[in-house]
This record gives structure tokens, sequence and C-alpha cells, in this order.
């Protein structure tokens, strides 16, 4: 700033002028800036920045009637990574990725993070006609080379989901919802797998939303219903206890199947306390089937997320507790998926919960993996024989003989055996004449509302 210097006649003789360094304090403001639109990690641009960089393509491609693409990218299993390494190793390899995407980005293509293990590339289009599966390739290409960290070699893979305005959205907020959806349905696909955003997949995105929504408004009021299907005893004819089967209402005075929203309720983590309602209504069913003079062990079914849960031992526990029911009325129905991965752990909860004198099922046993290192290695009372085998055995000599040598395996180990899905006379004259224990099926009778059951 400067000022003038005057003399007694008002004339100016000089200036005085000041100055001052502010080269500091607009650093600190460019870099404020930069910060504020760029990730610390892997100095791309951030969500703010993507989003701005996102508004100013859509303008540019509706004044040149052209299209915008955003390409959304999560790294496959990437949690499981952070967990096993460490989150050392973990901001490494983000690091590693974010300097790898970086090649792709120019003028024109914008790459940023816009989270955890989440990148994204804005995409103009130079023409209405542009192939992005060269791009495509390129990019998951650069993802799955394999890369060296902490000593140990990785590999990569991540799923791209795909928008494109005007296409499939025609606002920020949209390509970016598109865009995730798509990268969702990817994530169930195999690795390195890309998606585009369609009408279907939005139907099926409301379908997953409704389902959801039923789910949660459900949990809140303890609203779900269980059914209960019998298991027979092949021999004595006896029913010797029930599965219970959980069921959403839907809008029609019907129900929705749990294969529908078992797995959103395990996404979401929602099953943990869908699993601990379903546990409490079913014991407190089993008490009341005592307590009339009919003894009936109930058995639920526990998911694999639910093994994940520290206290899923400690919820079994109460839960008997709370609704005394002797332990021996009470089954837990396990899968291998549940066992899978973190095996040992698994083997810990199991031993904990039979030590309690709760019986373990193996459900769907001769499908997936079907290890007998799970016979051997756990606590497991009961074998249920996969339903695939046992539903067309009178007429499938091959599925029979797998029923007869899972059958003889696991009664020769001491387990007792069930076959599921027995849907006729047939198939239940068969699993007797192998020797298998119990059958549960649409032959014998369907899963039936508690008041149904009770009249059973
Ligand atoms: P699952 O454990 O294998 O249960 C048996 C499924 O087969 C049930 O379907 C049952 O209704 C059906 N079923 C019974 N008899 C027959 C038959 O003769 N033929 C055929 N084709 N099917 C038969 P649902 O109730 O739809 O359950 C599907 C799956 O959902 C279950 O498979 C189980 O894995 C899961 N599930 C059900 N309830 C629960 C629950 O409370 N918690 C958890 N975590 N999972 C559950
Ligand atoms: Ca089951
Ligand atoms: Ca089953």
């Amino acid at each position: 700033s400067a000022a003038p210097i005057l003399n007694e006649k008002k004339q100016q003789c000089g200036a005085v002028m000041v100055f001052q360094d502010v080269s500091e304090t607009l650093a600190m403001s460019v870099q404020m800036t930069y910060l504020s639109h760029h990730d610390q990690l892997t100095s791309l641009p951030n969500r703010v920045l993507l989003h701005d960089r996102l508004t100013q393509g859509i303008a540019r491609a509706s004044f040149n009637d052209t299209k915008l693409s955003l390409l959304l990218l999560d790294l496959d299993k990437f949690k499981f990574i952070n967990d096993a390494l460490g989150h050392h190793i973990g901001d490494e390899i983000i690091a590693h990725i974010g300097h790898s995407l970086d090649c792709f980005a120019c003028n024109d293509i914008t790459v940023a993070r816009v989270g955890g293990d989440e990148f994204a590339l804005v995409v103009p289009h130079e023409s209405h006609s542009l192939s992005l599966e060269p791009l495509i390739n390129q990019v998951l290409n650069v993802i799955s080379k394999p890369f060296r960290s902490g000593g140990e070699q990785h590999i990569l893979s991540a799923s791209l989901g795909i928008s494109v305005y005007p296409d499939d959205a025609n606002c920020v907020e949209e390509m970016l919802r598109h865009a995730d959806s798509a990268m969702y349905k990817a994530k169930n696909e195999a690795a390195n797998s890309y998606c585009y955003f369609s009408t279907d997949l939005q139907v099926e995105m409301n379908k997953r939303l409704d389902v959801g929504n039923k789910l949660r408004k459900a949990l809140e009021n303890n609203a779900h219903d269980v059914h209960y299907q019998p298991k027979y005893d092949l021999r004595s004819g006896e029913m010797v206890g029930v599965e219970s089967l959980v069921r959403l209402s839907d809008d029609e005075g019907g129900f929705i199947s749990p294969l529908n929203f078992i797995e959103y309720a395990e996404e979401t983590g929602l099953i943990f306390r869908l699993g601990e309602q379903v546990l409490e209504k079913s014991c407190i069913s089993a008490k009341r089937w005592l307590d009339a003079g009919v003894p009936t062990k109930v058995a639920v079914n526990i998911s694999a997320k639910q093994f994940t849960d520290s206290k899923l031992v400690d919820t079994v526990a109460m839960i008997l507790e709370k609704t005394q029911l002797p332990s021996k009325y009470l089954e837990l129905e396990v899968t291998e998926s549940a066992l899978i991965e973190n095996y040992e752990y698994a083997v810990n909860q199991l031993k904990l919960i039979a030590n309690m004198k709760v019986s373990i099922a193996l459900d769907d046993f001769g499908t997936g993996f079907s290890s007998y290192g799970y016979l051997r290695d756990l606590p497991v009372n009961c074998v249920k024989i996969d339903g695939s085998f046992v539903q067309d055995m009178h007429t499938s000599p091959v599925n029979k003989v797998l029923v007869s040598s899972i059958n003889d395996v696991a009664k020769a180990i001491g387990m007792s055996t069930v076959g599921e899905y027995v849907e006729s006379a047939l198939a239940m004259e068969s699993l007797r004449a192998i020797g298998v224990d119990f059958a549960q099926g649409f032959a014998i009778a369907h899963p039936a509302p508690l008041d149904n059951f009770v009249r059973l």
C-alpha cells in the first residue's frame, strides 16, 4: 500500500510505501484449496473435485451433444486385505492403485479417489459412438498386474460400474448412483468384471430397496414370521423336530422367501438382529411345545455372516436363558460358507456352542466344497444331505449313490442324517431303504406358520 507525503503547500513531495510478504498466506490458501480438492494418500482429485468435474463434463456434453461416462471402480476384497495384512499395507496398495490409474489422467479424463478403495474415472466421449471397452480393459489390466509389498506379491482385482450421460442419467447425483448400482452388480460376478447401468438393473435395485425397507420395518416391530417345517423319523414315522424358516409379509398378504432377503440382510449387517429375533421366536415356540407335552427340537439357520459376530455364543446362551428352553431342544444349522472364511475361529465358536449341549447340523452337505475335514474337525451331530441330490434320487442312479455314500460316511462317524427336499413318496422310500435317519420336505409337510403347525 502507498500513501503520499505532502509539504506545507499540500504538494506531494514523496510517498510512504509499505510492503507485506503475502507469499506464505497465498501458498497456504493454495494449499488449502488443493487439500480440499485432493486425496492425501494418492494426490488424486477427491469426491469434491470429482463432483465439480462431473458438473462441468455434463455441461460440456450437453452443449456439444456428446456423452460423458462415469466409471466407478471398487477393489475386490479390500477389507479382507486390510484386516489380514494391516492398514499400513492397505494404504500402500491404495497408493499403488492411485499411482497406476494416474496414467489415464489427461486433459480429458479425470481420475479421482472417492472413498476407501473406490476410484472414479470421468470420460468425455469425443463422438457419440466412442466404445469404452478398450479403456475398461486397460484399467482392469493395470489393476490386476501383480504388485509387491511387505515382501509379498499381491494380485488385486476390481469391479467396475459404468453410467453414461445422457443415456441413463441426467445429473451428477444420478450418474454417481447409477454407476454405484452397476458396480454393485459387477461385484456379484467374477473378479475383474464390469457392468453398465441398465433399466433391468434399476428394476432389480428398486426391488432390493423395497425388500430392504420391508425387512427394516419388520425388524423394528419384530414383525417377521417364522414358519416351521417338520422332520420325520423314517423308521418310527414320528416327528422328531422342526426347522424354523423366516418369512416377510408382502403387500398382497403373501410371504417373501428368505432367498430374497437373507443375502441383503448379510450385506447390510441386518442379519445380526434378524438372526437374534428368529432365534428367540424359535426358542419361545419350542418352549411352548415342551410345556404342552410335545417336546420338539427346533433347528435354526445361522448364516455365515453371523459367525463373524463375536457375540454369537453369548447371544445363544442369553436367549436360552431368557426363554427357559433346555439347550437340548435347540439345533443350529450351519453351511460350510459359514466356516470357510475364518475356519479356526468358526470351529472354536461351534465348539463353545456344542459345550452348551446345543446340537449342530451341517446344512446343504454335498454341494460347494463339503470337505470331509468338516466332519472330522467340527462338533457336528447331524448332516443334512443337500436337497438337490434327494429331489430326484429315485430317477437318478448317480444321485442315489451320492446320497448313499454321504449317508454311509456320516453314520460311520456317529452322525445322524437328514434328507431334505423330499418331494415324493418314492424319494422317501429310497431314503428309508438307504438307511437315512430323517426326512424333511413337501411330501411330508410344507413349512407352516405357528398356528397351523400346532394343529399339525
Ligand atoms: P435351507 O436351510 O436349505 O432351507 C430349506 C428350504 O427348502 C426352505 O426354503 C424350504 O421351504 C424349502 N423346502 C422344504 N422342503 C422342500 C421340498 O420338498 N422341495 C423344495 N424344492 N424345497 C423345499 P426357504 O424357506 O425359502 O429358505 C431358503 C433358505 O433361506 C434356507 O435354505 C436357509 O438357507 C435360508 N433361511 C431361511 N430362514 C433363515 C433364517 O432364519 N436365518 C438364516 N440365516 N437363513 C435362513
Ligand atoms: Ca437349513
Ligand atoms: Ca438345506
